[in-house]
């Protein structure tokens, strides 16, 4: 099944995704109102999704609704870095013993066909589409074999750093945290749909292929990830992690073929099995 956000009369919607149309869930007395409400109910709830009279709720096609987050921007936003081996090479990194783990903080949460903004600080605004694993139950010390039966879905993300503040010090927070930096969508795909290990992960530029992968290339898979977090710390429903990304960034080019994001630039990411995730930079 697939869910999507959008913002009707100021208020997120939570939608049922289904061949192009999002059937309104709000309106509809059994069905669950917030994505939040969604994951708590757990498989039961889905399971009386499935059978819903989607006749009785509003319609909307895709391309007329507004998006908000496919996530909820309540829990923890947690990234990993440098985690696919082409993507070490390019940025000069080693390879990581351990998941490089770093965050976002909620003012980062954006949307599918939202703006992203160019901070006044920065001249070098970069894009790096990634997986992105939703937590349906937390734990702690999650075992690697039950850590896929913790998400709840996957969307398609896109970890916007602005390199010239990534690389200020040794701690990546500030190039990674900008508002609007974390735009997730437009659905999200539930786990049992989805097998998480064996994706194509596009970015497109104006139109443009800058980066074409798998994501059986990554370093630390998604269990992994989520084993070696739970192992840190408590990780809860709606947690959102961001898995990391492919080679063909600008960071990755040569010097004098660097051509930062500018005013009006759109990139799209493309996840096999959930869809495009698009963007425009503002300055
Ligand atoms: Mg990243």
């Amino acid at each position: 099944m697939k869910f999507a956000q959008i913002i009707k009369d100021g208020a997120v919607h939570l939608c049922l995704a289904e061949d192009g149309s999002l059937f309104d869930l709000t309106a509809l007395p059994n069905a669950p109102h917030s994505l939040m409400e969604l994951l708590s109910a757990g498989e039961e709830l889905k399971a009386r999704l499935a059978a819903i009279d989607r006749s009785g709720a509003p319609q909307y096609r895709e391309e007329e609704v507004v998006y908000a987050p496919a996530v909820p921007q309540n829990g923890k936003l947690i990234c990993v870095g440098i985690n696919y081996k082409a993507h070490i090479g390019e940025c000069g990194e080693k390879t990581p013993a351990a998941p490089v783990l770093f965050s976002k903080f909620s003012n980062a949460h954006n949307a599918h066909n939202a703006d992203v903004v160019i901070p006044r600080l920065s001249e070098r605004l970069d894009y790096e589409a990634e997986l992105v694993i939703l937590l349906g139950k937390g734990g702690r010390h999650i075992p690697r074999e039950e850590a896929l039966s913790h998400v709840f879905g996957y969307t398609c993300g896109n970890d916007f750093s602005a390199r010239d503040l990534q690389y200020v010090s040794s701690q990546w927070l500030i190039g990674k945290t900008a508002d609007g930096f974390a735009p997730t969508g437009p659905v999200i795909v539930t786990a049992d749909s989805l097998d998480p290990s064996a994706l194509p992960i596009e970015l497109r530029l104006n139109g443009e292929l800058r980066q074409s992968s798998n994501t059986s290339r990554m370093i630390f898979d998604c269990a992994e990830i989520i084993r070696y977090a739970s192992d840190i710390m408590t990780l809860e429903a709606g947690d959102v992690l961001f898995t990391g990304t492919p080679s063909g960034v600008i960071l990755g080019m040569p010097e004098g073929r660097q051509r930062w994001l500018k005013e009006g630039d759109v990139t799209e990411v493309t996840i096999g099995g959930i869809g495009t995730l698009r963007n425009t930079v503002r300055r």
